[in-house]
């Protein structure tokens, strides 16, 4: 039976706080690996870096070398500690450990001893330095492995930038106080400050960009200017969503989304975010290219920054061009953020090297369906010379694609790979060659996005565990059941 929680289970037994290091002294008494660890963790700071060790191993004389700290080369003295804020017990013999804390103690100083948490006065979380920004994950009872595991994963949600946006924050925290006087309005220009294209600038690694930015929107904050984004949703995974487009989908007031984004990325912007279904689906146009293109340059005009979300990468088959086209007409700003492209994911679900030596040098993305209905002019030739062909939008086309391709002299035998849903849940692989291309079109089972492959190199994936690409009529009603 599963214990009940206490009232208790939701305090902490220990309170986070910060305790100020730079210039003070903190001793790690200690000379192996554990006394390294701390060193190292310790050279986070600005802290003046005390080691005492009679014999140092070579790792530790090293972090100390690297953090700028001292060893003193004596045994244990109560009068070491003289002085310092933070002590650490690292020796690994409990007896000395203990009579560390123990002076420490004396002292008034708070001490530590490594994996010895009964006696320590204070835990070292992992931590996440981004200074002047810093998180520390404590885990307490549960050991190390869980807080780094937690920490690995706050890495990869805080930009590298964080310590550099703070910094230029702190820079522009006295003018704003003096230029806005709403407490209301403050709050909206650095809400404006942390996740805008001051931020976006930062992030590209200019940081004088960032500042004008910074600049313009305290000039112009009565009049914002609203921005959209161009993102890429990926294949439908969520983990596949760039640390990006997740964190723009956190800022954006406005989600404007086609249907083939699955609803959980959709569901990963802020929740008091607007969402618009712009659902665009074969032969269901809801809404049109050009209303579509009004939206946006009508959310942004109101002041409000607005993600385009869209499947795979916006630059492929997305149709980014005409909007980004009507947004440079209306003079708003954008952006555009890259995703993974279906026939990218297609080909991981399938381990097809969509590039091979001596096999294919040349990768086409190619459509079934354009603009005119019209299917592949100019890219039979490159399939002849070997290219591999990622065709999208084809399933409906499959006949006329291979017809096509047959006819300009591409060998029936050519392998090729259908990747259904690729990189979702439901994601289905099918098999065969150029000849048992058509029978997909009559697959009316098949009625997920599919992405179709095909060349060479697809013979040299891993395809055991497709099905067959054509199957008797007998064979298929069994299939669709
Ligand atoms: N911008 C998108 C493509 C949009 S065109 C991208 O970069 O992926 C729509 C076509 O993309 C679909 O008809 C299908 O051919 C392909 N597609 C999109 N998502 C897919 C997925 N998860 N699996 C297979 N094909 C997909």
């Amino acid at each position: 039976m599963a214990r009940q929680a206490k009232a208790t289970d939701r305090k902490l037994a220990v309170f986070p706080a910060f305790h100020k290091v730079e210039g003070k002294r903190v001793v790690v008494v200690g000379g192996g690996d554990e006394a390294a660890a701390k060193v190292r963790l310790l050279a986070e700071t600005l802290a003046d870096i005390v080691v005492v060790a009679p014999q140092a191993e070579d790792v530790l004389r090293d972090a100390v070398a690297r953090a700028g700290g001292a060893i003193v080369a004596e045994a244990f003295d109560p009068a070491q500690l003289k002085g310092a804020v933070l002590v650490f017990a690292a020796s690994g013999e409990e007896a000395e450990d203990t009579s560390v804390v123990a002076a420490a103690r004396a002292l008034g100083i708070p001490a530590n001893a490594v994996d010895r948490p009964e006696i320590c006065d204070f835990y070292v979380g992992a931590l996440v330095n981004r200074a002047p920004v810093a998180v520390a994950i404590t885990s307490t009872g549960v050991g190390p492995v869980l807080a780094r595991h937690i920490r690995a994963r706050i890495e990869a949600m805080l930009p590298r930038e964080t310590g550099d946006l703070a910094r230029l924050a702190e820079s522009f925290r006295e003018t704003v106080v003096r230029v806005i006087s709403s407490g209301v309005e403050r709050r909206r220009f650095w809400a404006r400050f942390f996740s805008g294209p001051v931020a976006a600038q930062l992030q590209a690694g200019r940081p004088d960009a960032a500042r004008n930015e910074a600049q313009r929107l305290l000039n112009t904050r009565n009049q914002e200017a609203g921005f959209v984004w161009l993102v890429g949703a990926g294949p439908g995974a969520e983990d596949l969503l760039t640390l990006r487009a997740q964190r723009l989908l956190q800022e954006a007031d406005v989600i404007v989304h086609d249907a083939l984004v699955p609803e959980a990325v959709v569901a990963m912007g802020r929740r008091d975010a607007e969402r618009i279904s712009v659902g665009k689906r074969k032969g269901r146009h809801s809404v049109s290219q050009d209303e579509i293109n009004a939206i946006l340059v009508r959310e942004a005009s109101h002041g409000r920054r607005v993600v385009r979300l869209k499947a795979g990468d916006p630059l492929v088959f997305g149709r980014a061009g005409e909007e980004i086209a009507a947004l440079r007409a209306a003079g708003i700003a954008h952006d555009v953020v890259p995703g993974v492209t279906a026939a990218l994911a297609a080909a991981a679900g399938t381990r097809i090297p969509l590039t091979l030596r001596g096999v294919a040098s040349d990768l086409v993305f190619a459509t079934g369906h354009d603009r005119d209905g019209e299917t592949l002019p100019s890219w039979g030739t490159m399939a002849l010379q070997g290219a591999t062909v990622a065709v999208y939008m084809g399933r409906t086309v499959a006949s006329r694609v291979a017809d096509r391709l047959l006819g300009a002299g591409l060998s029936p035998a050519t392998p090729v790979a259908v990747v259904e849903n690729a990189a979702q849940r439901n994601e289905r692989f099918f098999a065969g060659t150029l000849a048992d291309l058509p029978a997909l079109q009559g697959r009316h089972e098949i009625d997920g996005p599919t992405l179709i492959i095909i060349g060479e190199a697809v013979g040299h994936g891993d395809l055991a565990n497709s099905q067959p690409l054509r199957v008797a009529p007998a064979e298929r009603a069994v299939v669709a059941a």
